[in-house]
């Protein structure tokens, strides 16, 4: 695997696969990798020419001082794991390299980003669209990869391409969790043992959720759900929404959409997780 830190150094490398007419797939990551990551690495493998990853704590999508300070930073066990998924480059760049200068470019998503993640972290996801698009325009990949454990960003950085006409394919990939169901992030390497046993019970819900929305009605699953977490110690609900998968705005009946997803943000001490469940699509 080679390992470039500035953009002219990887652009001139990429240059000559695309001359080549060989297809580029992207997986755009902050690091700390676990097998959520690894997964989007093997679809890009088994799709495209050449799999390049970026590693890249991006400041400007964190709302949050400490989160940012906190963010967990494995760069070596990263790179084992990229060498052994047979990813073909590794973008790694400073953040003098992204950004030089202050970046003050904004976004318009509409409604897109009025709730949930982008309602409760003011600014994340004009931060997420300046780099993604940045490191779109450096890669130039045919395909990228986005989880959908990160569903809404997936639905914005879709409408990003569009609206720019970016060259690009967003892959969306499934949610991979621990055995206990909780959903994998590099933010749980911040949770103790017994945090990781408790934060079972988001899935837990939304399963629950998913079985109710067959007779409840939304009303009653979101009393349902707020019940829930008031049951749990340290464990703090910030978001329980049902939505239309691709306005994303809140229902109020089922009736409303045919494609529905509902998505919750729960802080377990100091720490923000944040999963979701298809319920109709
Ligand atoms: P991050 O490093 O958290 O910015 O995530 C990089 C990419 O990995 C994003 O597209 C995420 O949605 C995806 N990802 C993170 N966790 C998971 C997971 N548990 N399952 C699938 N994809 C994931």
């Amino acid at each position: 695997m080679e390992i470039f830190k500035t953009i002219d150094a990887l652009r001139s490398h990429l240059e000559s696969f695309r001359k080549a007419d060989k297809s580029i797939g992207f997986v755009p990551t902050m690091g700390a990798l676990h097998e959520g990551h690894l997964t989007l690495i093997r679809e890009a493998r088994s799709e495209n020419d050449l799999v390049v990853c970026s590693i890249f704590v991006n400041p400007v999508q964190f709302n949050n001082a400490s989160d940012l300070a906190n963010y967990p930073r494995t760069i070596e066990a990263d790179t084992q794991m990229l060498v052994q998924e047979n990813c073909d480059v590794l973008f790694l760049p400073s953040e003098k390299e992204m950004y030089p200068e202050p970046v003050n470019e904004q976004y318009d998503f509409g409604d897109l980003d009025k709730v949930m993640e982008g309602a409760h972290r003011p600014g994340h996801f004009n931060g997420v669209a300046i780099v993604v698009k940045k490191l779109f325009e450096i890669v130039e990949p045919v395909r990228a990869y986005f989880g959908l454990k990160d569903y809404q960003q997936m639905v914005i950085v879709h409408k990003l391409t569009k609206d720019y006409n970016l060259p690009v394919e967003i892959i969306p990939c499934s949610i991979v969790r621990e055995e206990n169901g909780l959903a994998m992030s590099s933010r749980n390497e911040r949770l103790s043992p017994a945090d990781r046993n408790q934060a079972a019970v988001i899935y837990q819900t939304l399963k629950m959720v998913k079985i109710k929305s067959g007779f409840a009605s939304i009303s009653e699953v979101k009393s349902y759900v707020i019940k829930q977490f008031r049951k749990q110690k340290n464990m703090q609900l910030e978001y329980f929404e049902i939505v239309d998968m691709y306005t994303l705005q809140p229902l109020k009946t089922w009736a409303q959409s045919t494609t529905v997803i509902a998505c919750i943000a729960v802080w377990l001490g100091e720490v923000r997780l944040i999963d979701n469940i298809i319920l109709f699509s």
